[in-house]
This record gives C-alpha cells, sequence and structure tokens, in this order.
C-alpha cells in the first residue's frame, strides 16, 4: 500500500466534481488541479470509456503526471439508452443545464416509463501507459418536474432508487422523509448523494483498485 498519497491531475475543471471526486478519495490522493494552459478535449469517443480516456490521456501527455478523469451519461430506458454518452449536449451543443432538463421534461411527457441510470467511468493513466478502469451505476427515475434544492445537471430530476418505498434501499426503510416518492439529488446532502450516486460509486470502486495495486 502507498505510504504518501498518490498525485493525480485532475481532468475536470468543473468544481462540482473536483469537491465530490475529492471527498470520496478522501487522504489516498492528492487530487492536483487541471492546469490553465491544457486546452479542453473534444469528447467526440461516443462512449464513456473512449471519453474518458481522451481527458486522461491529453491530460498525462501535457503535464508528465498520472491524471484522472471520468465521463458520465444518463441512459434513459424509454428513450433505448438516450442521452448516453452524449448527454450534457442532450439540448444541443452549447445547451445549459437547465435546457437540458427541460428537453428531458418534454420528450418525457405523458411516458409512464421514467426508469434511467446514471453511469460514471472513471479512469487513471499513468505516464507509462498503465491503466485502471472503474465504472459506477445508480439506478433510478426521472420525477415528472424539477425539484428545488441544491445540486446540478439533471440534480433536480433524478430521483435514485432507495430513497422511496419500493426502491431498493437496503433497510426496507426510506430516508426520504416528508418525501414518500423519494427526493431527488438536488434534495440531499453532498454526502447522501455520494453514498448512493454514480461518481460516487466509480470513485469508490477507483480507491479500492488504487489500494491494490
Ligand atoms: P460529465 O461527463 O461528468 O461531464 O457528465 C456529463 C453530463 O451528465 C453533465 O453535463 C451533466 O449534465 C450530467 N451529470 C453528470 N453527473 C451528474 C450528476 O451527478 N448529477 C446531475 N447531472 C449529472
Amino acid at each position: 500500500m502507498a505510504t504518501s498519497p498518490l498525485r493525480l491531475v485532475c481532468a475536470t475543471a468543473n468544481p462540482h466534481k473536483v469537491e465530490e471526486i475529492a471527498a470520496v478519495l478522501g487522504d489516498l490522493v492528492e487530487l492536483v488541479p487541471r492546469p490553465d494552459h491544457v486546452p479542453d478535449v473534444v469528447e467526440d469517443a461516443g462512449t464513456l470509456e473512449g471519453n474518458a480516456r481522451l481527458k486522461a490521456r491529453a491530460i498525462c501527455a501535457a503535464t508528465g503526471l498520472p491524471a484522472v478523469a471520468d465521463d458520465t451519461g444518463l441512459f434513459v430506458d424509454a428513450l433505448d439508452g438516450e442521452p448516453g454518452a452524449e448527454t450534457a449536449y442532450f439540448a444541443g451543443p452549447e445547451a445549459t443545464y437547465a435546457e437540458n432538463r427541460e428537453k428531458l421534461l418534454r420528450v418525457l411527457d405523458g411516458v409512464a416509463d421514467r426508469g434511467a441510470e446514471f453511469v460514471t467511468v472513471a479512469l487513471v493513466v499513468w505516464p507509462d501507459g498503465e491503466e485502471v478502469l472503474v465504472r459506477g451505476v445508480c439506478r433510478g427515475r426521472i420525477a415528472d418536474a424539477e425539484r428545488d434544492g441544491r445540486g446540478w445537471g439533471y440534480d433536480p430530476l433524478f430521483v435514485p432508487d432507495g430513497d422511496h418505498p419500493g426502491g431498493d434501499h437496503p433497510d426496507g426503510d426510506h430516508p426520504g422523509g416528508d418525501h414518500p416518492g423519494g427526493r431527488t439529488f438536488s434534495q440531499m446532502t453532498d454526502v447522501e448523494k455520494n453514498a448512493v450516486s454514480h461518481r460516487g460509486r466509480a470513485f469508490a470502486a477507483l480507491a479500492e483498485a488504487l489500494r491494490r495495486r
């Protein structure tokens, strides 16, 4: 086991994600911010794995340090898995989070099957080409309308399983309290979200894989 934290350059500059990743990787890893001079990578691989690899390799090549990247997609059952790897651009190449959510509500208007899953692929690449790749999945459903609260992206619409009666919470109970239909990610604290989220699960798996390395 490593005695000092592994220094990893974080491919994402999104502060929400950096916070979530740092919270899960804890003391095991020292996350180094992405240098400003490294341009954004065009994420056109068409798969989560491919996009994560493009990002991690670009940062690794630019810095000479191991790099960590992740890529997430929302796979909606009634849309045959769309938007998937195109989740960030669902409503168009420059779409805002709000526009993406509006489009999702629009295309699911009147659709009874609200099942969906978030999938995150997290990948570390070393300068010698070594890779560790893991995946985290969070099943849930798309709410009928946006819920207030904190959060970003599709958080105000996504209700993870397990937070409502009939969900898969291990206690058979539900921590959703006043929300018998379950809370969206935006209605949870960071700690609650990380415990069940796609990214939380992927980075917990990554921490485990790095400990075993
Ligand atoms: P990325 O690959 O992590 O940038 O994720 C692609 C898109 O998925 C983002 O632009 C968000 O719209 C959405 N997304 C990813 N993770 C989350 C999350 O935890 N909550 C809500 N939306 C997310």
